[in-house]
């Protein structure tokens, strides 16, 4: 693997039919620490240790509210977020409601909205009531164009900025992405980067995939396995192959190899379910 890797650009639980371009990281990465320039030896330490020691946990946002299983990655492939309550189903309850007979929201049984302006006004309801997430999904809405709305990029950036303000992790991802790739914004890779690291503190997979990247492509190969290690124990795959792919070129051990691959393992059993099990037969 001499060629440079490509960050993750996968936001989860967009909707499918909204896919995001695809794009490269540019040749000069920034800061491993971002803004190490204005800070202590002592303090930039502190820092990368915290990076490394914190968010080995997945973000609790990512369980299923109905069963509280930890939703499979990427999210979006696997669960689907309703608008009436912004939480995140998985397919497994998605289908036992079904089966119930039950429609509506499987979570709040609200009726699911009729066209693009009753979406609209429920994501809106609940961004003048404060909620993190409904101000990302709102900003990516912008971000797109989509829901009738015009796309306007500063908008969607200061709804992500606020619902990062309140807790959203996504949010923070999103953020990490744009200023790192600087679409739709002025490029400022540290900045992009130190929303990465927030949000992999809190344990986002895929920010914390993204910092193994970063290593990776500054030649660091041994900090990119650590960081590699910490989101294929959450259950992705694709750093599990990052690090598979390091092993046959000689820049991870098979120890490290092994024990991601258990890692990963036991994350995903401890994902399945029997309703997701016939969910995935079924092609929910
Ligand atoms: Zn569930
Ligand atoms: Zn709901």
């Amino acid at each position: 693997m001499s060629e440079r890797m490509e960050p993750v650009d996968s936001p989860g639980n967009e909707p499918a039919g909204a896919p995001e371009p695809a794009w490269a990281p540019a040749q000069n990465d920034g800061a491993a620490v971002a803004g190490a320039d204005d800070r202590s030896d002592t303090e930039v330490a502190r820092y990368s240790d915290r990076l490394l020691n914190e968010g080995h946990e997945r973000w609790e946002g990512d369980r299923c509210p109905i069963c509280f299983l930890f939703v499979g990655l990427p999210t979006g492939k696997y669960a689907q977020m309703n608008q009436c309550c912004m939480k995140t189903v998985c397919k497994g309850c998605i289908l036992a409601a079904h089966q119930r007979g039950l429609s509506g929201c499987e979570f709040c049984r609200t009726p699911l909205p009729r066209n693009e302006a009753s979406t609209l006004a429920m994501v809106q309801k609940r961004v003048r009531k404060g909620d993190a997430e409904a101000m990302k999904h709102l900003g990516d809405k912008y971000f797109y164009g989509r829901l009738g709305l015009t796309k306007d990029i500063p908008r969607a950036i200061e709804l992500w900025t606020e619902a990062a303000e309140l807790g959203s992790v996504d949010a923070q991802y999103h953020l990490g992405v744009r200023y790192y790739t600087g679409e739709g914004v002025e490029e400022d890779k540290p900045r992009g980067i130190c929303h990465w690291q927030e949000a992999a503190m809190k344990g986002h997979v895929p920010s914390r995939h993204n910092l193994g990247i970063l290593e990776f492509n500054k030649g660091d190969h041994e900090l990119a396995v650590q960081h590699f290690m910490i989101s294929a124990k959450m259950g992705y795959e694709e750093s599990l192959n990052v690090i598979k792919k390091m092993l046959m070129e000689g820049h991870a051990t098979k120890a490290q190899y092994a024990e991601a691959l258990r890692g990963y393992g036991d994350a995903v059993e401890e994902m399945k379910s029997h309703q997701r099990e016939e969910a995935k037969r079924l092609g929910v």
